[in-house]
């Protein structure tokens, strides 16, 4: 078959829509255009009936007790924020005090900040070279006025899964509540909130083969009953907790997304690790000084950031154009910084600015994976025979080692 160019593997960042989930969208455009909110008329009883429905379906993915558990969001950028303010404003006097990850998403992050300009204390605790974080550190960060652990399942940038069954032990033992961006590793790791004592979860359609703008914040309802302050007013839509007229072609589409990846997920899994560890022999096959940022084992199946050491992520982008990946330095912003993920993990900022994520997805074949192999192996060879450093390092000069003078 034809390679359709540029070649998509930026998988982390949003992923096509599967066509059978477009197919179980369409008629909620169209004759089915009820809003969900129409008590009076059979359009909306149809449109709300396709929504329970669709409850019912993320509750089964995610193993809740009910539908009743899942509030209905534009995405987790917005079920991250009412999660986390929702809970810091309804306990806020039990305790102003949260515990958090340094390599969470902005959408926590962001908001971990906001809530500390309102005089709450956030503990930030670090992964460590791995990306992992030690459930014991988060131990140790929980006080007498802890309301609120966050922690995501699994990471964005290096696919990093998280100790999510050991935290949830520890704040369930504590009596602390448990937010879990469960964003990356939903459908590709198993997640389970009733076993990892989860009690609220951020999800969202477009990383999963569904659509862009729908996501749900899990609310756990009993043992314990979770209680939010709504951040948006109007209409009292989703039980109180998100008003706004429900996005129903989008939450249908979600549901149908969630459908096929719990009777495909297990599968898709094994041939997309395939894939991804097909990229990373071919790789390192061809090449030396390259590393792999995030656990070896404990990662999505799908991702693969690697840092070329004596060549620029930004600069080995331009060199693939072919190819749609993220590099180190681009995720967060337009600015060059670098990854504040891989520098958490002590990376230095050229090995951090030399990084490159590939996404693996559903929609990748062999031969897109060979051609990536091939392109980049031949362009990072490339760009270091370009660089002197690269020279000096084939003639065993250890170049950490130079003094650098300036005249
Ligand atoms: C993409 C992503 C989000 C944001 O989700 P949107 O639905 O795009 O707002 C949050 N957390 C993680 C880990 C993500 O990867």
């Amino acid at each position: 078959m034809a390679l359709k160019f540029p070649i998509y593997m930026d998988n982390h960042a949003t992923t096509p829509v599967d066509p059978r989930v477009l197919a179980a969208m369409l008629p909620f455009f169209t004759e089915d255009f009820g809003n969900a909110a129409s008590r009076t008329h059979a359009y909306g009883w149809h449109a709300e009936a396709a929504v329970d429905a669709a409850r019912e379906t993320l509750a089964n993915f995610i193993h809740a007790d009910s539908g009743k558990e899942i509030v209905f969001t534009s995405g987790a950028t917005e079920s991250d924020n009412l999660a986390i303010k929702g809970v810091a404003e309804y306990y806020g006097n039990k305790g102003k005090h949260i515990v958090t990850t340094t390599i969470e998403h902005k959408a926590v992050l962001d908001s971990c900040k906001r809530l500390e300009k309102q005089g709450f204390e956030v503990t930030y605790v670090s992964p460590g070279p791995d990306g992992l974080v030690d459930p014991d550190d988060i131990k140790k960060a929980l006080t007498e006025k802890t309301i609120l652990v966050s922690v995501m399942l699994a990471n964005n940038e290096v696919g990093t899964i998280q100790h999510i069954t050991e935290i949830g032990a520890l704040t369930r033992a504590r009596g602390v509540l448990f937010h879990v961006d469960a964003v990356q590793g939903l459908g590709k790791t198993p997640f389970d909130v009733r076993s990892m004592n989860v009690d609220l979860a951020s999800l969202t359609a477009h990383k999963i083969y569904g659509p862009k703008g729908v996501g749900a914040l899990y609310v756990r309802r009993s043992k314990p009953r979770v209680r939010l302050v709504a951040q948006l007013d109007g209409g009292g839509h989703e039980r109180g907790n998100r008003s706004g007229t429900l996005n129903v072609p989008g939450i249908v589409g979600f549901a149908k997304a969630a459908e096929i990846l719990m009777q495909e997920g297990e599968a898709e899994a094994v041939r997309i690790r395939g894939l991804r560890d097909r990229l990373w022999h071919g790789l390192t096959k061809e090449l030396d000084q390259v590393k792999l940022n995030g656990h070896p084992e404990r990662r999505l199946p799908g991702n693969l950031n690697l840092s070329f050491s004596f060549v620029e992520g930004e600069g080995l982008m331009m060199a693939i154009k072919d190819v749609a990946v993220s590099s180190g330095s681009a995720c967060t912003s337009a600015s060059l910084e670098p990854s504040y993920v891989l520098r958490s993990m002590g990376l230095d900022e050229d090995m951090a600015h030399s990084s490159i994520r590939f996404g693996i997805g559903r929609f990748n074949t062999e031969e897109e994976v060979d051609y990536v192999r091939d392109l980049v192996a031949s362009r990072v060879k490339r760009l270091r025979d370009m660089s002197p450093l690269w020279e000096m390092h084939q003639d065993g000069i250890d170049i950490k080692s130079i003094q650098w003078v300036a005249h």
